[in-house]
């Protein structure tokens, strides 16, 4: 990667920096109330150095292998650095996901639950987490439905003593964000849950205004990802 491309990619960086302080202040809220991941997945760790060294510091991947592969190396040059986990987590990879993330946006069922539970107490790491909400009720998609999340969230919460701060979702493509963001807000809400992980590159202004306090934002930072791997 030559000097150009570290370039291109900081000045997105700021410009979205900039347009979340915007949304925010529109919305009437604080802008150091809304954290930006900045989503790594695809990228090595040649492309996440320049956005490091502009001092960002929340990163997310969707997949505990490849994070496996990329961040033990710059997590020890940047022990500040927190790693979220924002794509589906298989119950045989939880002790690699508590040990290299920090925070885990993606607990959507009871096994997985139990497992986290489980890894957490004996590692004495206890991690916060989101619950993922299927918002848009789409069958190839993760997620707790939104009719069976008030008990799952009380299940996290009660019976596996997880440390829930609040709700996450990515919303249909095709449909408006902006009522499935409305959703998610108010289930959080009843369950007196502060913290929202919405938005994206396309609507993390959006989701802004409906609340997020965590955007999810990738090929806006760090350009379009290679075809054939930008799995969400
Ligand atoms: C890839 C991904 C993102 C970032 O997507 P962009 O459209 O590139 O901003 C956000 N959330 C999840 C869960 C993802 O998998």
């Amino acid at each position: 990667m030559d000097k150009g491309e570290n370039t291109d990619v900081v000045a997105r960086l700021e410009d979205v920096r900039a347009r979340i302080a915007e949304a925010a202040r529109a919305a009437g809220r604080d802008p150091g109330e809304v954290s930006l991941i900045a989503v790594s997945k695809t990228f090595p760790a040649a492309a996440i150095a320049p956005v490091l060294a502009a001092g960002q510091r929340h990163f997310g991947e969707n997949r505990v292998q490849e994070a496996r592969e990329k961040w033990p190396a710059l997590k020890e040059a940047h022990p500040d650095v927190t790693l979220h986990l924002i794509g589906p987590l298989q119950t045989n990879k939880v002790k690699y996901a508590v040990r290299l993330f920090d925070v885990i946006h993606t607990v959507d069922r009871p096994k997985l639950a139990a497992a986290l539970a489980r890894e957490m107490d004996k590692r004495g790491r206890h991690l916060p987490v989101f619950v993922q909400v299927n918002t848009g009720e789409e069958p190839q998609k993760a997620g707790v439905l939104p009719g069976e999340a008030d008990a799952f969230i009380e299940q996290c919460r009660g019976e596996y003593g997880l440390n829930v701060i609040g709700l996450m979702c990515i919303p249909p493509v095709d449909e408006e964000p902006a009522l499935h963001f409305a959703l998610l807000e108010k289930i959080a809400r009843t369950h007196g849950l502060e913290k929202l992980s919405m938005g994206m590159s396309h609507d993390y202004e959006t989701a802004i205004a409906f609340g997020a306090t965590h955007v999810r934002v990738g090929s806006a930072i760090f350009g379009p990802r290679p075809t054939g791997m930008a799995k969400s």
